[in-house]
């Protein structure tokens, strides 16, 4: 190697060392925009903010969510791959988005694994089977067989194709063999106000959105998505026990960031929404909510590219074996 070039090489890497750190240290300098693919009100939308919120004042900036909805989660998905790289746009989103659609739509506007960088798993959430108040049905059992007698005219909500409650939904009809119809939703937080409404029967959703209206009677728990229990509704027994065994949806939430963004920014990214999930107040109310939060060694963002890749691993076989064909 010429002389030359072995200064210039050398001085190449003192800039790369020297722009790295510096620009995770000078970070952030103005608002970053939370982008949150489903409507406001919603469990994602939830999260996002709980979390921002307390982001937002470790940062010393403002998040400021920016709910992208529409399209089972697609359109807020699409809009984070585009934005720039700079660490002032991040996506919160969950692995229906990321994985579960690679299985439902024809062609996607964005490749999960390529155009964006897992920052870091902000917990996982277990499902529940909720009814709209009078639905007349008092079990899981009495579901199945009035949902199977009134295919015609019974209605489940969900937010979009792709998203959490589509995925619920769809493994649960599929393996119920039923066909009703569904009614989407740009999130399940507008949804809830419907099923609350009586506008429609049922939907599976995230405990975060629904435990606060199970509480109050307005909506009937007939079954949650996991294989044990919740400790939030301990009379209400799994699905899997109740007659569909193998049932198992949970729903990881996470932070990404648009490909490009600096290894720097990402890793102070990741270590703050670490302390923010460490911190007290925040893991009580979480955890409040049934969010089943990530360990030291799943919080990491090469853990959240790994659970990425394992749940496209998983879902789109079982999606596409559920028979639901790709819009
Ligand atoms: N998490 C919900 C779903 O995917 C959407 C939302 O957050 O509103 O169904």
């Amino acid at each position: 190697m010429s002389r030359r070039l072995f200064i210039g090489l050398m001085g190449a890497a003192a800039v790369v060392a020297l722009t790295g750190p510096a620009v995770a240290q000078n970070y952030p300098t103005k608002p970053i925009t939370m982008i949150v693919p489903f409507a406001a009100g919603g469990p994602t939308d939830a999260l996002a903010r709980v979390i921002g919120q307390k982001m937002s004042e470790k940062l010393g900036q403002q998040i400021v969510v920016d709910n992208a909805a529409g399209a089972g989660g697609t359109i807020g998905v699409a809009k984070a791959a585009r934005g720039a790289p700079d660490g002032y746009t991040v996506l919160f989103t969950h692995m229906g988005t990321l994985a579960v659609n690679i299985a439902l739509y024809k062609s996607l506007p964005y490749d999960s694994q390529k155009d964006l960088v897992p920052v870091g798993l902000a917990g996982t959430n277990p499902m529940v089977l909720v009814t709209k108040k009078g639905f007349p049905a008092k079990d899981f059992k009495e579901f199945k067989d009035y949902v199977a007698a009134n295919q015609k005219k019974v209605q489940y909500g969900m937010a979009g194709i792709g998203a959490a409650s589509h995925l619920g939904g769809l493994m649960l009809n599929s393996m119920m063999k039923v066909e009703v119809l569904e009614i989407p939703y740009k999130g399940t937080g507008p949804a809830l106000n419907d099923l609350v409404a009586g506008q429609f029967d049922y939907m599976v959703d995230q405990a975060v959105n629904v435990l606060a209206q199970i509480q109050a009677g307005n909506i009937k728990p007939l079954g949650v998505s996991t294989k044990k229990r919740l400790a939030q509704l301990p009379d209400v027994p799994t699905i899997d026990e109740s007659g569909l065994p193998g049932y198992e949806v949970t729903i990881w939430n996470g932070l990404f960031a648009p490909k490009g963004t600096p290894e720097a920014i990402v890793t102070k990214l990741n270590a703050v929404l670490g302390e923010v999930l460490a911190d007290e107040a925040v893991r009580k109310r979480l955890m409040d909510l049934a969010v089943d939060l990530p360990t030291k060694e799943e919080a990491t963002p090469a853990a959240l590219g790994a659970q990425l890749k394992a749940s496209i691993d998983k879902w789109v076989p079982a999606v596409k074996a559920a028979g639901v064909q790709p819009e």
